[in-house]
């Protein structure tokens, strides 16, 4: 049987996010025929609905309301409330993001629905489709379906290889007012904590700095090796409570998780809590003095050094490329 896939696609700073296209990609395997159906909110625009179309929705459904021009969880739980009515998916997919952990879990019970959360990769088999997500802060990975009824999912970052887009794909674009009542919270202003130049969720580069960095001074090294590779910059929590840097930027098990290209943990011990939110790197290097710190069990390339000498020399040499 063929599957609709409703795909909840995610902005910032007015751009669409990375993940969007990716569960895109994740939807396109779902079909079995059906359609994939991006569902966009607050003002939508040809350029977007292009780009969606171009990443593999066959419909790009613009669901407007002024109280959708920002994220609040009251606004867009009851837009894709109605939308999911409206539409009738077999199949909700949203990006397992700070936005999506908030509203994947309200809609899923507004409608009387499960939710296979934080997903990191998917396998269809014709009809079936079932879900991989880490448990035990990511050191057991286990498979979900559901038996019936509509499948509900949230797919984390940067698991997912997006499709290349075909500039050949078009899509409808359908626009309907919304109907929002009764929002308790009123966006006035957003204030934002920024990690630097780059999302540290979708980067593909990240160096990372812990409490060996010792100050928020010695974090200077790591903006400067950073900006250099193009990568954003995260910390451990110890470094977050130490004051070294701002808590937007802690990697971990209650901190942010992160699944770059490359992941430099300096001056970090590696902590199981820590682990859980870059383990799944796809490589790591390590940098730390203590031979024995349990870091070195998950790094690719282990740098047994005081980071003060090491990160200089990276520097140096990375300038040279
Ligand atoms: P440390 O463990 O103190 O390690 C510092 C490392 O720096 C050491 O290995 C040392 O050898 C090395 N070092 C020192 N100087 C240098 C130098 N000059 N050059 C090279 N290396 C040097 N932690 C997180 O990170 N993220 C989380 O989300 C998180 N959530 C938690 C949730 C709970 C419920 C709990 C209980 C804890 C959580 N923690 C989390 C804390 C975690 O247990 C660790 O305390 C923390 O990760 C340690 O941070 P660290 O590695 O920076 O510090």
């Amino acid at each position: 049987m063929s599957k609709n896939v409703l795909v909840v696609v995610e902005r910032r700073d007015g751009i669409l996010r990375n993940v969007s296209f990716e569960v895109l990609t994740a939807a396109q395997q779902m079909t079995n025929g059906g359609e994939v159906i991006a569902v966009v909110f607050g003002q939508g625009n040809q350029d977007e609905a292009q780009q969606l179309a171009q990443h593999g929705a066959d419909k790009v459904y613009i669901a407007t309301n002024e109280e959708l021009n920002a994220y609040s969880t009251d606004a867009f739980s009851q837009a894709l409330t109605e939308v999911v009515q409206t539409v009738k998916p077999d199949v909700i997919l949203v990006g397992h993001t700070a936005m999506g952990r908030d509203l994947a879990p309200r809609v899923a019970a507004r409608l009387g629905l499960g939710l296979i959360s934080d997903c990191t990769g998917v396998e269809v088999n014709g009809e079936e489709i079932v879900f991989i997500r880490p448990v035990y802060a990511g050191k057991l990975f286990q498979k979900k379906k559901v038996k019936e009824g509509i499948i509900f999912a949230s797919i984390r970052p940067n698991n997912i290889v997006k499709g290349e887009p075909n500039a050949q794909r078009t899509a409808n674009v359908i626009e309907t007012q919304v109907t929002i009542t009764d929002i308790r919270t009123i966006i006035k202003d957003v204030v934002k904590k920024t990690t630097g130049k780059l999302d540290l969720t979708e980067a593909k580069i990240i160096v990372s700095g812990g409490r060996g960095v010792k100050s928020a001074e010695g974090f200077n090294q790591l903006y400067e090796l950073a900006e250099v590779l193009g990568a954003a910059v995260g910390a451990s929590r110890a470094a977050c409570d130490a004051g070294y840097c701002d808590y937007a930027m802690q990697v971990g098990q209650t901190g942010k998780v992160v699944t770059p290209d490359l992941y430099i943990a300096c001056g970090i011990s590696g902590a199981v809590q820590h682990l859980a939110g870059m383990s799944n790197s796809k490589i790591i290097v390590a940098i730390n003095k203590d031979p024995e710190a349990p870091i070195f069990r998950v790094a690719d390339y282990s740098i047994v050094g005081d980071l003060f000498e090491v990160v200089p020399l990276l520097i140096e040499e990375f300038k040279k490329v």
